[in-house]
C-alpha cells in the first residue's frame, strides 16, 4: 500500500520509518518546491504531484499549513484523510474555537480581534493578562504576543499595526494560570474505530515543547475518562480519520483545550518506544483503512516513557546511547536556533527509575 504525505519534514520521515517495516511505501510532498520526494533522503523523485496522487491509496498532512491549492488537489481526489475541512480547523485557530463551541467542548476564554483597536476591549473583558495568537501559520509559540499588563498596550498595539488583521485576525486569549499541559493522542480509523494513547503531560519553555512524560503523572480514571470524551466528541464530529492530538490545560479537575493538531505530534513520540503501536503506524493504518494497533504502554501498566527534545543544536553524544532504555531519533536538518533537530525516548518501569535516566541523559546533552 502506498501513502503520499503532504510536508517533507520529521513526521513524514517518521511515517516513512514505520510504514517500511509493513511494506507500506511513503512518499512526500515538499510544499515549498512542489515536488516528491524521498522523506528520508529527501531527495527527489520522479514524476509530478498529480502522478504521486494516483499512485496513492491515501494522501494525508504532515503539518497544517498545506497551501491550500495543494489540499483542493489533494481533497478532490477523494484520498485526503483526514479530510480537508479538518485541516483547515487545524489551521485556523478561528475556525478551531468555531469548533469547540458547535462542539461544546471548554476551552480558554477568548476574543477575535480584526483591528488593533479592539484590544482595549479585550483586557477589559479577558484581564490585562493576555495571549495574542495570529490565527494562522503559528507554531512552537511563533506567532504569539503577550501582554503582561494593561500599560503595556500602546506598545503591543504599535507592535501589531503592520498586520493584516481583516485578513489574518488575531485569537486573543487570557492567560491561564493552569497547574500544567497535557496532550491526548488518538486514532479514528476508516471505519469509525477510536483508539487512544494514556495521556501526556507536556513541559514547554517559551512556547516550545521540551519533554513529554506519559501517562502523565498523577493521572487517574476521571481525567482520563474526561479527556477521552473530548476526544471523542471532536473525532466524531468532524467525522475524522487518521491520528489527531489534543493538547490540554489543566485547571484543578477542568481539561480546557487548547489547540487541535490534525495530524501525528511531538508529544506522541515516546510511542515509538514506549506503546505497543506508534502514533506513525496508527496514522497508516487508521488513513489506510486497516485495524487499529494497541495502544498501551508496552512495558505493562506501571511502565513510563519520556521525550526529550533536541532543540537547536546538533552537538548530542552518541554516548547516551549507553544509557538502557533509551533511543535517538535524529531528523537529519541543519541547525537553526530553536529548531527542533532530534528527540530522544527513553523507557523505564517506574517514575522514579525514568527519573534517574533523565538525570544520566543531561550529562550527555548540552
Ligand atoms: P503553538 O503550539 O501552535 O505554538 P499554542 O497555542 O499551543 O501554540 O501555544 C504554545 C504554548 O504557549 C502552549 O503550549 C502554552 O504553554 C502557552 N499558552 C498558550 N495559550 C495559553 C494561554 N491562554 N494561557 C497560558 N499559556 C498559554
Ligand atoms: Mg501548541
Amino acid at each position: 500500500m502506498q501513502v503520499l504525505v503532504y510536508g517533507a519534514g520529521q513526521l513524514a520521515q517518521m511515517m516513512y520509518l514505520d510504514g517500511a517495516a509493513l511494506g507500506i511505501d511513503v512518499r512526500a510532498v515538499d510544499v515549498n518546491s512542489n515536488t516528491v520526494v524521498h522523506p528520508v533522503s529527501k531527495a527527489r523523485l520522479d514524476g509530478t504531484i498529480a502522478q504521486a496522487i494516483d499512485w496513492a491509496d491515501a494522501l494525508t498532512v504532515e503539518f497544517e499549513h498545506v497551501p491550500e491549492d495543494l489540499l483542493e488537489q489533494a481533497e478532490a481526489s477523494g484520498k485526503l484523510l483526514p479530510g480537508m475541512a479538518s485541516v483547515l480547523i487545524g489551521a485556523d485557530r478561528v475556525r478551531e474555537k468555531q469548533l469547540l463551541s458547535r462542539l461544546d467542548i471548554p476551552n480558554c476564554p477568548y476574543q477575535i480581534v480584526t483591528n488593533v483597536d479592539q484590544l482595549p476591549d479585550c483586557v477589559q473583558q479577558l484581564g490585562e493578562r493576555l495571549i495574542i495568537k495570529a490565527s494562522r501559520d503559528g507554531y512552537d509559540g511563533y506567532g504569539q504576543w503577550r501582554l503582561n499588563k494593561a500599560e503595556e498596550l500602546p506598545q503591543l498595539q504599535q507592535q501589531l499595526a503592520g498586520l493584516d488583521l481583516e485578513k489574518v485576525p488575531l485569537v486573543v486569549e487570557k492567560m491561564l494560570n493552569f497547574d500544567r499541559e497535557l496532550s491526548l493522542i488518538g486514532a479514528r480509523s476508516r471505519n469509525g474505530e477510536v483508539m487512544v494513547y494514556p495521556l501526556a503531560e507536556n513541559l514547554h519553555h517559551q512556547g516550545q515543547l521540551h519533554v513529554s512524560v506519559a501517562p502523565a503523572t498523577a493521572s487517574n480514571e476521571a481525567l482520563t475518562a474526561r479527556a477521552q470524551e473530548i476526544f471523542t466528541r471532536l473525532v466524531e464530529g468532524m467525522d475524522y480519520v487518521g491520528v489527531l492530538a489534543v493538547e490540554l490545560f489543566q485547571c484543578g479537575e477542568t481539561l480546557l483545550v487548547n489547540e487541535l493538531a490534525p495530524r501525528v505530534h511531538n508529544s506522541g513520540h515516546w510511542t515509538q518506544a514506549g506503546a505497543h503501536t506508534s502514533q506513525f503506524e496508527n496514522h497508516l493504518r487508521a488513513v489506510l483503512g486497516l485495524s487499529l494497533g494497541a495502544t498501551g504502554n508496552i512495558g505493562g501498566d506501571a511502565a513510563v516513557s519520556a521525550m526529550v527534545n533536541i532543540i537547536g543544536c546538533d552537538d548530542h553524544q552518541l554516548a547516551l546511547l549507553s544509557i538502557p532504555g533509551v533511543h535517538l531519533n535524529w531528523y537529519g536538518k541543519s541547525v537553526r536556533h530553536k529548531r527542533k533537530m532530534g528527540h530522544i525516548n527513553v523507557t523505564a518501569e517506574s517514575y522514579q527509575a525514568l527519573g534517574n535516566k533523565l538525570q544520566r541523559l543531561s550529562g550527555y546533552l548540552s
